[in-house]
């Protein structure tokens, strides 16, 4: 699988250096304005990009050779969103050519750390998901995968958040208009994907679909390089061609209709999540979705037939990995291609589709799984329909067989929801994925169990060998090496640095842990994090915050599962209680947020608001100073998150126990010397069992308990009349006390916490604000603080995305998984 070694590697390492040193003259000689730090940027991504592209044919030439016998299948990842962020430092890094292009710069006059500021983020991810897919194209590279990161190449990704006098506005995020040129345009890969239309029978009953529509789907590779080999990984993204101008039109002078289909077929590449509020935005969410997975799957079948000359092992030499449902069409598209395009039989063609197909569910919550009408199928892809129709005609009979009489069951467990409740007929998409998958895999410990005891009980009753888990990780080369250079060079200095590699190397720190020295130097370190952050945070808001207060931060998306209504409850209870005792020995906290809320989200949005009411409030009262400071960075991303999270004292993980699948942001957080307050939920658990339980701040109603209450009925008031400091909280968001009066604004939110508490903030509320005050006491012995963060370093090995990549060729990806 590893291309072969280099007779001298040192020369190779040199020429490759010279080749990256002319391409970087050459392009900056083209720039008009002279070395500019954007010029420079532009300069070094295309130098790279040319040993990438070195690398790349290396690495296919290498993977076209390993046969069907090959332990290992050719994975596809197919993923709606990958949240890349930057890449040029990634790219010196594994390149060993940071410490070239550094001193070149500074030659010219120019800092590295300011050209690399100049990248735009690819932000073509939400959130968790889209960063878990690009943390596995890092460990694809390193760990020697033959594989293909399959997304779309959006011209937008999600949004920019702006706030506007503490509220969020979502602008159009143009990442491609500055971005330097990474991409490789793949000129000879194109493929028709068709939409609507109807299906011909014809005389020997074969049948054809004519779509009414045909958009191209023309590729662009994004290579990420291997850190230590010359090993690279793919994503290749889509983009959908415009087809010609109408003529006729265009000589009429009606130039909107002559350009009408470039304009339909453009839109596909616009946004991740159209908005889902109007019908058109549904569908074309589906026609992306469609695009994405057809347009994959007749490339796989283009390059198997290049390798193997025939369609019969193509189960067993590919893997197709479905990230969540997104992409769960894929088995319908397979079967057709299979059956219509290239003539295979139905039984040959869903023995290839189930070996190859395996799914990964990311969300417990019912109505997050995706449905789509099936009148939406019928206009846009009737002979899917039919494909899905038979599919489940046949599972059905199976069912039928199985468990004869058992109608509950199989109307149940039908791919299609017939709208009993008045509703409309509908797919669901995660059948779809469950029925045609050889493995299904949740993300975490608990996730795992709870998908088979709660929404998938029937299918795991039905096929329990196909239930699997695969606890996430995150890529220690971004995560650590890159986001915290300074904590970096002290592992280095300690344990040396197999750690970037081996990530399992870090518990070498525990027996260190107590040393009062590295404590002293682990500070030293957080420190200078810290005031790296605090310049961004006066930069950005103009606010100074004090470098030696508790950092307590929790960024991710806002949700209200994630429960940062709760973190600011808590704010909003100390900021009282100084109120009360400005003279008591407070310990001096700042608390950050970040996070986006969806745009059509209104509890959310309202949640962004609020942290900007309250932060108003208690930023500008004197009795407060600098005992406590509530920051709001806006435009959370991979990049804004990387210069947060090496900065974090504590680490919020605070979702309602049983609601968030992993995290993966409290994993980065405990990789950087952050200590966690959380419940019991997620990946946390896991890693509160390799940290040591008693290294974390573990708080409120466990799963089982949470599941309980909600049997017995939740009554929220209940909470709030036992609780003063409670009632104080509510009694003034309510009261309008950080919005001016304003007794309205806040109404939703309360009325919700008091009428319903779906995620139990009521509930956890006394528990939360009591482990926080252990925080306090904690802090405020900082030797006793730095050993248990190193404590916590020393357990996260487990948490790389390498351990989590070797558990999918081993689970679900490796030929052995299909006996
Ligand atoms: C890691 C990461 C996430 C996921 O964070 P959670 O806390 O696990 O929800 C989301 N967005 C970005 C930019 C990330 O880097």
């Amino acid at each position: 699988m590893k291309p072969p070694a280099a007779p001298d590697v040192c020369a190779e390492t040199l020429a490759m250096r010279a080749a990256f040193e002319a391409a970087y003259e050459r392009e900056l000689s083209q720039s008009s304005h002279g070395p500019t730090p954007q010029a420079a940027l532009h300069a070094a991504a295309i130098a790279c990009r040319e040993t990438l592209a070195r690398r790349w044919a290396a690495t296919q030439a290498a993977d076209a050779q390993r046969g069907d016998e090959a332990p290992v299948r050719r994975v596809h990842y197919l993923s709606m969103e990958f949240l890349m962020g930057r890449a040029l430092s990634n790219a010196l890094a594994a390149l060993k050519l940071t410490e070239p292009l550094a001193a070149r710069l500074a030659e010219q006059g120019l800092a590295l750390g300011d050209v690399l500021e100049h990248e735009p983020d690819a932000a073509l991810g939400n959130g968790g998901l889209g960063r878990l897919a690009a943390c596995f194209l890092d460990s694809f590279a390193e760990l020697g995968l033959p594989s293909f990161g399959y997304g779309l190449r959006y011209r937008y990704g999600t949004f920019a958040q702006v706030i506007q006098q503490g509220r969020q506005l979502e602008q159009p995020d143009d990442w491609t208009r500055d971005s330097p040129a990474w991409e490789l345009p793949r000129h000879d890969l194109r493929y028709p994907v068709g939409f609507g239309g109807r299906v011909e029978v014809d005389a020997g009953g074969v049948r054809r679909w004519l779509p009414a529509e045909r958009i191209e789907a023309q590729a662009f590779d994004f290579v990420v390089p291997a850190h230590h080999s010359e090993r690279v990984s793919t994503l290749r993204q889509w983009q959908a061609t415009a087809a010609p101008i109408a003529f006729t039109p265009f000589c009429e002078g009606d130039y909107p209709r002559a350009a009408r289909h470039q304009v339909l077929a453009d839109a596909i590449n616009w946004v991740l999540y159209p908005d889902d509020s109007s019908e058109a935005g549904r569908e074309l969410r589906l026609k992306q979705e469609a695009f994405l997975v057809s347009a994959s799957l007749q490339d796989l079948l283009a390059r198997h037939l290049r390798e193997f000359g025939s369609l019969h092992q193509l189960g067993t030499a590919n893997a197709i990995h479905l990230n969540d449902t997104h992409p769960a069409l894929a088995p319908a598209e397979l079967m057709r291609l299979l059956l219509d395009e290239h003539g295979l039989g139905w039984d040959e063609a869903w023995t290839i589709t189930r070996q190859a197909v395996a799914y990964t569910n990311h969300t417990l919550m019912p109505e997050a799984l995706e449905t789509w009408p099936v009148r939406m199928f019928e206009r846009l892809l009737p002979r899917h329909l039919e494909i899905i129709y038979e599919i489940n005609h046949r599972f059905l009979g199976e069912l039928r067989g199985r468990f004869p009489g058992d109608d509950g069951l199989v109307a149940r467990l039908s791919l299609i929801d017939e709208g009993s409740q008045g509703g409309e007929r509908r797919v669901r998409m995660a059948s779809l994925a469950l029925v045609a998958s050889h493995r299904v895999n949740g993300v975490a410990a608990l996730h795992s169990a709870l998908m088979v005891q709660t929404i998938f009980a029937d299918y795991a009753r039905i096929w329990p060998e196909r239930f699997h888990n695969v606890t996430n990780g995150v890529t220690p080369r971004r995560w650590l090496q890159q986001a915290n250079p300074a904590l970096s060079a002290l592992l280095d200095s300690r344990i040396g640095d197999g750690w970037r590699q081996n990530l399992a190397a870090l518990a070498e720190l525990r027996p260190l842990a107590a040393n009062r020295e590295l404590g002293e130097q682990f500070l030293a370190v957080k420190r200078a994090n810290k005031e790296r952050l605090a310049a961004v945070i006066q930069r950005e808001l103009g606010l100074a915050v004090r470098v030696d207060s508790l950092f307590d931060i929790q960024i991710k998306r806002i949700h209200e599962y994630k429960r940062q209504l709760l973190n600011l409850l808590h704010v909003i209870a100390r900021y009282q209680a100084i109120g009360d005792n400005p003279d008591a020995a407070w310990v001096p906290r700042t608390v950050i947020l970040a996070g986006k809320a969806a745009s059509a989200y209104q509890m959310a949005k309202s949640i962004v608001q609020l942290a900007h009411d309250v932060a108003r409030v208690i930023n500008s009262d004197p009795r407060v100073g600098d005992k406590l400071k509530l920051v709001f960075l806006p435009n959370y991303g991979v990049t804004l998150a990387e210069r947060i999270i090496p900065a974090a004292d504590l680490s919020e993980q605070i979702s309602t126990a049983g609601t968030e699948a992993s995290g993966t942001g409290n994993m980065k957080f405990g990789l950087n010397g952050a200590i966690t307050i959380g419940t019991w939920d997620g990946a946390n658990i896991e890693m509160a069992e390799a940290c040591g339980v008693e290294n974390m701040f573990v708080f409120g109603l466990r799963a089982d308990a949470v599941a309980k209450i909600k049997q017995l009925g939740h009554d929220p008031r209940r909470y709030v009349e036992e609780n003063r400091q409670l009632k104080r909280v509510i009694e003034a968001v309510s009261s309008g006390a950080f919005s001016d009066g304003d007794a309205a604004r806040y109404r939703p939110l309360v009325d919700s916490l008091l009428q319903h508490d779906t995620y139990l903030l009521m509930a956890d509320f006394a528990d939360y604000v009591a482990t926080q005050a252990q925080v306090d006491r904690l802090f405020a012995d900082r030797a006793a603080w730095a050993e248990r963060a190193l404590r916590n370093i020393a357990g996260m090995g487990p948490f790389s995305s390498d351990r989590t990549i070797a558990e999918y060729v081993d689970r679900v990806w490796s030929a052995k998984s299909l006996n």
